[in-house]
């Protein structure tokens, strides 16, 4: 079998979706092999360098090879500057480069002029004519030596996020004329948020043999002509994986001890939404999964990709701490409220914590469900911030019971806690689509397509989308204590490289 994790999405450390199907695979002897065709790919086109025709993008090719080496050292991580230099001069390459086939790329950008990935009609015109994809002269040549050398009976894609449904598309229309005898199999979150539509029906009949929701590893072995044994006792593998490749200056391993939420509360959340149940790994096996990977690729980062690390997790982690500094989501909960906990977390290699403040208003809080005090979540900064644990906190406006009037008190709770706060991200609220809640509001199609996971709706009090970006441009993102965290945070690899730059403060 070969699996494939397509272009585009940020190229920094491993898809650990792939490894986890590749952990299984081999756990029943089952030859395969993987294909990051996104970080292959990215590179092969930064290195066809484009017909240099301004100044920018003459000066972005001559720094190629030194842009390149320097985001795999330490050194760049120290200067904002020099790394949002060499990053914008990245995405000014595969912009120029991709230019002629109608793509805006970059790191983690592919979008169409004309084609649009929330529209299945759309994405079978991607699979009808693979040569229009920019990344075609690279996946064409690539995908025919691999099927000569591995002759595979299956071949699965791994497709998370919207910036990859094009080109995932298109390689599976190359691969569906170059071999229609081999199974094609879709699955990731981003399928899986498609089939947990209602009223989902599969248009790709005919061109994707097999769609897979949720986690995969049960599926891909009943494909394989396996029955998988117990209750998913298989942990990641990541020896397949091109470990040194990433864009970081060391290798990040990613790891997920749960799908699902454990809070599963907040309203309007797309994972509760969606019905995703909760399943943790169990905390033991986590932590033996830990030591064992660490042990074996000797990470310089470990990257928990759960939605929230549950406290039990957290406690087990900072009794048993892998070796490795480490970064993942939390929710503002109680046991944060212990400043010996925070500490004995710095202590087990907690470098950094994402925590979802949506908002600095109680009453929006409490109408989220999101369980959070804003008393409690001050003392929370206050207390990580002491034990030396950045914030990379999450601020989402315009959900349904926040109006202007809320929004600057989530103004004022940034700004007093501004010397708290690591890094921000601030994001305007899309509704899904099928969240219990949005039946109850006047909704209408937000992107145009068939696949759109989310509408737009009249806001009960009248916060548009516009009045919020003109409040976030005017107000929000000018008051000079938010201006200073926003300018902290890395261009396109956010808070996948927010830990890098923190690393190398406190080394200094
Ligand atoms: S904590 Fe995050 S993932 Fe969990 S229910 Fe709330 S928004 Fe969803």
């Amino acid at each position: 079998m070969i699996l494939i994790y397509p272009p585009v999405s940020k190229p920094c450390e491993p898809p650990a979706g792939v490894a986890k199907l590749c952990g299984a695979l081999d756990h029943h002897g089952i030859g395969h092999r993987v294909l990051d065709a996104n970080l292959e790919g990215l590179l092969g086109l930064l290195n066809v360098s484009p017909a240099p025709s301004d100044t920018w993008t003459s000066r972005a090719t001559r720094h190629l090879p030194e842009h390149l080496n320097s985001l795999k050292g330490w050194g760049l991580y120290q200067s904002e500057n020099r790394y949002r230099r060499a990053i914008n001069d990245l995405n000014r390459i595969l912009a120029m480069t991709a230019r002629s086939s109608r793509v805006r790329l970059g790191l983690a950008n592919y979008e169409h002029e004309e084609l649009s990935p929330t529209s299945s009609a759309d994405l079978l015109r991607a699979a009808e004519n693979p040569e229009a994809n920019p990344f075609s002269p690279y996946f064409e040549k690539r995908l025919v030596d691999l099927l000569k050398a591995q002759q595979p009976s299956a071949i699965g894609f791994s497709l998370n996020y919207l910036s990859q449904a094009l080109c995932t598309f298109a390689m599976i229309g190359f691969l569906r004329r170059e071999c229609p005898g081999v199974k094609l199999v879709l699955g990731g979150g981003l399928v899986t948020s498609w089939m947990r539509r209602p009223h989902w029906r599969n248009p790709f009949d005919g061109l994707v043999d097999h769609l897979v929701a949720g986690p995969g590893e049960a599926s891909i072995l009943s494909i394989m002509g396996v029955t998988p044994s117990g209750d998913n006792p298989y942990s990641p593998k990541y020896d397949s994986l091109p470990g040194r490749d990433y864009f970081a200056p060391g290798p990040i391993l990613p790891y997920s001890s749960s799908t699902g939420c454990y809070w599963n509360r907040c309203s309007f959340c797309p994972e509760r939404a969606e019905g995703n149940p909760y399943l943790p790994v169990p905390v033991e096996r986590v932590i033996g999964d830990l030591l064992r990977l660490l042990d074996h690729h000797k990470p310089s980062l470990i990257h928990l990709l759960d939605n929230a690390i549950s406290p039990s997790l957290m406690k087990a982690i900072s009794e048993h701490p892998p070796g490795a500094p480490w970064y993942g989501f939390a929710r503002f909960t109680r046991h944060l409220l212990d400043p010996d906990f925070c500490l004995a977390l710095k202590q087990s290699g907690c470098i950094l914590l994402k925590l979802g403040l949506e908002s600095g208003d109680q009453a929006v809080l409490d109408a989220l469900q999101k369980g959070i005090d804003l008393e409690e979540a001050s003392t929370v900064l206050k207390n990580l911030k002491k034990a030396g644990i950045a914030t990379y906190v999450y601020i989402l406006f315009g959900t349904p019971p926040e109006g202007q009037t809320e929004a600057r008190r989530t103004l004022e709770f940034v700004v007093k806690h501004h010397d708290r706060i690591g890094f921000l991200n601030l994001a305007i609220f899309n509704m899904p689509i099928y969240a219990p809640e949005a039946q109850h509001m006047k909704t209408k199609s937000f992107y145009e397509g068939d696949l759109s996971l989310y509408a737009n709706f009249d806001h009960p009090k009248g916060w548009s989308r516009p009045r919020i970006r003109q409040f976030l441009d005017k107000e929000f993102k000018r008051h000079p204590a938010i201006a200073s965290i926003l300018r902290r945070d890395p261009p396109v690899f956010t808070s996948n490289h927010a830990p890098f730059f923190v690393m190398r403060k406190a080394a200094r």
